[in-house]
């Protein structure tokens, strides 16, 4: 695995972090912007900046956007481009779990321009730690859309992966070293993952020297995945049709979730020899874990994966939570890795 950073568990956010509340409604997903124009620009940068800055003050080691400068984490990219129109809109179901409006493709995709890569510079310019920026995987933005062009879901996939790869490759190019791409999709359509899927998303990676990591998860903590996993039983095993491929596969880290979750910490072993990021904080709920608990849930996976591809993190994105709930789960996921840390240490590990 490409490292990104000397220190042992280095701790790293998923993704999003509570925007400032005169920028968004705060805890609310997707929530519009409360600036335009050049206020909005200026805005989305002091954002960013006050989640660097935060970060830094938790001992955060790899640093993440916080997602400051999007409104969704598809389709803020998919705006972007062209092919796509957001005044036809069709009701679909996403992840098979709940309706949404979506926009419709309706002509052959293509970026035209960047579309995150100046916003990469500005949290590159504003860190000396490494940086990490999350984008969309090709199968969840295909979920994300109603596809009047191609009407095929693979398809549509590759050439997804053509555009996040041009644009992956140019935030590399802009000092990124970590590049996730985020399929929760992956948890759901087992069969296309295994079919196209995790093909697609190595297309999305080629060539990148930066580290490469795909977070799959049971998704925000919002009523219609509260929903969906209650009907998973007591142990949620979806990891187990994807796990085996990725481990094959050129992804340099996956990213899962597992504290508070149904997922039996064995499955991790699937990934023998690939970084394991691992969910040690609950984003579902507003309860800030101790360290303890945090160092628990991290120990437990460490039978499974060797401690020098583990990278503690957080189980999703955590703009649905309140702003001091969110930095406190930061300093938990810190102080959490560094309570194993010590351990490690004395055990001569
Ligand atoms: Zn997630």
């Amino acid at each position: 695995m490409t490292t990104t950073t000397s220190t042992t568990l280095p701790t790293s956010i998923v993704g999003s972090l509570p925007k400032p509340s005169w920028l968004a409604q705060p805890e609310t997903l997707w929530s519009p912007w409360r600036l335009d124009g050049e206020a909005l620009a200026e805005g989305k940068q002091d954002a960013l900046r006050a989640v660097v800055q935060e970060q830094h003050r938790r001992g955060v080691d790899v640093v993440s956007d916080g997602e400051q400068t999007r409104q969704h984490f598809v389709t803020t990219f998919i705006e972007h481009l062209t092919g796509v129109d957001f005044s036809q809109r069709e009701t679909v179901r996403i992840r098979d779990r709940y309706d949404a409006s979506v926009p419709s493709v309706v002509g052959a995709v293509s970026r035209e321009r960047p579309v995150f890569v100046d916003d990469a510079r500005f949290l590159r310019s504003q860190t000396d730690r490494p940086v990490k920026w999350a984008l969309p995987g090709p199968m969840t933005m295909v979920d994300t859309l109603y596809d009047r062009h191609y009407r095929s879901r693979e398809k549509l996939a590759w050439e997804f992966a053509t555009i996040l790869n041009q644009e992956a490759r140019e935030l590399e190019a802009a000092g990124v070293d970590v590049i996730q791409f985020d399929e929760p999709a992956f948890n759901v359509f087992h069969d296309e993952v295994r079919d196209w899927g995790v093909a697609a998303l190595e297309r999305a990676a080629e060539g990148l020297r930066a580290q490469t990591v795909v977070h799959i998860c049971y998704g925000y903590g919002i009523k219609a995945n509260n929903d969906w996993k209650a009907t998973l039983g007591d142990e949620w095993r979806q990891y187990e049709r994807s796990f085996p491929l990725l481990q094959r596969s050129s992804i340099d880290v996956v990213s899962l979730e597992s504290h508070h979750s149904h997922v039996p910490v064995e499955l991790v072993e699937l990934l023998r020899g690939k970084g394991v990021m691992l969910g040690a904080v609950d984003v579902a709920s507003h309860q800030v874990e101790t360290p303890e608990e945090v160092a628990d849930t991290l120990r437990k996976a460490l039978a499974y994966v060797d401690a020098d591809l583990l990278v503690p993190s957080t189980n999703c994105g955590m703009a649905p939570l309140p702003r001091t709930v969110a930095h406190e789960k930061m300093s938990a996921l810190v102080a959490g890795a560094a309570l194993l840390r010590e351990e490690l240490a004395a055990a001569g590990r």
